[in-house]
């Protein structure tokens, strides 16, 4: 099976002598929907910087997408982050743009024509719910229905893995439910998808691979809920 993300025995300090990861081992393969979860300053950002390329290891290996990060130029960057759809907790929309254009915008930035344009954005405002609302701007919808532009967006390029950070960490618990149900029919459509999530109700859920960190170690992973990882905590 091709392994779309693999920490190989990662490590990673900081500058400042910060050691955020001690030693990380993780393979996420293609297709795979996976949680991550963890208190604030375990390391959960450092891994998703590392997955983006916008740190290096100090050692170990880590693999995204058939791009090794550790040698990677900063040339094959923005190809990298082509197979890559990230979404974050404030959303990050343009607001002199409406629905439309935020998500045609991520298009017309690698170059796709006025065509396959008009053809793609309907289609993916389709399967987020927002088609009705594609000439509104972000500050005329909902914090669910500009988080579902932000994933309408992260989707427009067609990639191999969505990486939200904290995609529900502004909304109320319904909202919160439905991003995480539209993040796992996306993954249904095969799309991979690692969600980095504090909210563990909300991780319980879905019974789903669950990778939580703790001061830079992995310290359970498994299939099905949060709780599960609670248990087997020392
Ligand atoms: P999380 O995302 O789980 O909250 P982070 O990966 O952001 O954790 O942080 C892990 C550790 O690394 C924390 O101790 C944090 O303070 C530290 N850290 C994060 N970014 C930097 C940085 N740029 N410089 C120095 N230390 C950092």
């Amino acid at each position: 099976m091709f392994h779309t993300v693999r920490l190989v025995d990662v490590y990673k300090a900081y500058d400042n002598g910060t050691k955020a990861l001690k030693g990380v081992t993780l393979r996420i393969d293609d297709g795979e929907f996976v949680f991550l979860v963890g208190p604030s300053g375990s390391g959960k950002s450092t891994i998703i910087k590392l997955l983006t390329s916008e740190i290096r290891p100090s050692e170990g290996k880590v693999m995204v997408n058939g791009y090794n990060i550790n040698t990677i130029k900063p040339g094959a960057v923005p190809m990298l982050r082509r197979t890559l759809g990230v979404i974050f907790q404030d959303f990050r929309l343009i607001e002199k743009k409406n629905v439309f254009e935020n998500v045609a915008f991520a298009m017309r930035a690698v170059g796709a024509s006025p065509r396959d344009i008009k053809a793609r954005v309907p289609y993916v405002l389709d399967l987020v719910g927002l088609s009705h609302k594609a000439r509104r701007r972000p500050h005329e919808l909902s914090g669910g229905e500009q988080q579902r532009v932000a994933i309408a967006r992260a989707l427009i390029n067609n990639p191999m893995v969505i990486i939200a950070d904290e995609p529900t960490g502004n909304l109320d618990p319904a909202r919160s439910l439905e991003i995480m149900t539209l993040l796992e029919r996306i993954n249904a459509l095969g799309t991979t998808v690692l969600a980095v999530t504090h909210e563990k109700e909300l991780v319980n859920r879905f019974a789903k691979r669950v990778i939580a960190i703790d001061g830079g170690r992995i310290v359970s992973d498994k299939q099905g809920g949060y709780y599960a990882h609670e248990q087997t905590r020392r």
